[in-house]
């Protein structure tokens, strides 16, 4: 299974901002759309970098809320991993184990075009788990 099952299934919409929003904008962006990270893009929807709530959190410990008018560029995560919609949802599981963040934006010809997050994940692996279970019981109650 892909990550264009679970863009179908979620649409492509990725709540994105431009590296001089600033942080405080972001935490905005955050909250309004109840969402974890905003990816940051350049005018051609290139991906620059990430700003996720575990960002802000240190970004407000370690800086203070000074920071909260500086632009995201300054404090975003700028080596981002990114998939294409032909990465296995496997594969998605493994990088955010391994690495410990819970999203990864899909670029398509170096472009964004949505994002994967770890509730994303987990839904669908539960719809897989639920539909199995579902065809084995058919399978016994068939004798
Ligand atoms: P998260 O668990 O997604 O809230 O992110 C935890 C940390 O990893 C934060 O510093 C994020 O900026 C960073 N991060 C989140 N997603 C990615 C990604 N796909 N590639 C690289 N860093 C990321």
């Amino acid at each position: 299974m892909t990550v264009a099952w679970i863009l179908k299934q979620k649409g492509r919409n990725v709540i994105s901002a431009m590296p001089d929003t600033l942080v405080g904008h972001a935490v905005s962006l955050l909250e309004r759309h109840n969402i974890g990270a905003v990816v940051v893009v350049d005018e051609q929807n290139r991906v620059q970098g990430i700003v996720s709530e575990r960002d802000i959190v240190r970004i407000l410990a370690t800086e203070g809320p000074g920071a909260l008018v500086e632009p995201v560029a300054g404090h975003m995560t700028r080596n981002v991993v990114v998939c294409t919609e032909h990465h296995s949802i496997d594969w998605l599981m493994e990088q955010m184990t391994m690495r410990r963040f819970r999203h990864i934006p899909v670029a398509e010809n170096g472009r964004l075009a949505g994002i994967v997050s770890i509730g994303d994940v987990v839904k669908h692996k539960l719809a897989m788990a639920e539909s199995e279970a579902a065809q084995m019981r058919q399978y016994i109650a068939a004798g």
